[in-house]
């Protein structure tokens, strides 16, 4: 086992890194929707297919999360309480996700910030809320958790592949 390796790897998470994903999720989502429905509620249907059902009935249920060690080995979860995420979880997978996996995969995290801005830009002070929200998230994804996550064939993963090889 590479020491320096598995310090740079998370295991579980922080109380304080959960409360950042989660939260700025949430708050991220909440904001769309709302902003939708107080324009043009019949366009809520797509958000609500996009990120309240695709979120934990596609990318958790399918995608990543079945093939997550950080939940599977070490127990832990940051977008959700572990047995939450377990429930949520069709079968557990060994096999890195699929180019169609991963389109699907792309596909959600770009729609969920993109979608509700047309509708957002009617209401600037949701749209501010939002988009800090929206940056919380994907900056702490992006320049923080992807940088250390074990779920090495999602397509937000920042693990080099040096690293990947020598972690257990
Ligand atoms: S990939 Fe792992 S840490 Fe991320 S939400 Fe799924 S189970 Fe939780």
């Amino acid at each position: 086992m590479n020491l320096e390796a598995k310090c740079t790897l998370a295991e579980g998470f922080s109380v304080w890194e959960k409360a950042w994903a989660q939260l700025s999720f949430l708050v991220m989502g909440a904001l769309g929707t709302v902003g939708i429905m107080l324009t043009e509620w019949p366009w809520v249907f797509p958000y609500i297919v996009i990120y309240w059902y695709g979120v934990p009935g596609i990318v958790m249920r399918h995608l990543v999360c079945p093939r997550c060690p950080h939940l599977y080995v070490y127990g832990d979860c940051l977008q959700a309480h572990p047995n939450l995420t377990r429930w949520l979880i069709k079968k557990r997978k060994g096999a890195p996700l699929s180019n169609f996996e991963k389109s699907l995969f792309c596909g959600v995290f770009i729609l969920i910030p993109i979608y509700p801005l047309f509708w957002l830009v009617s209401h600037i002070g949701l749209l501010v809320a939002f988009s800090i929200a929206a940056g919380a998230w994907y900056s702490g994804q992006l320049l923080h958790f992807c940088k250390q996550c074990r779920v090495y064939s999602c397509p937000f993963n920042r693990v080099p592949l040096t690293r990947q090889a020598s972690s257990v």
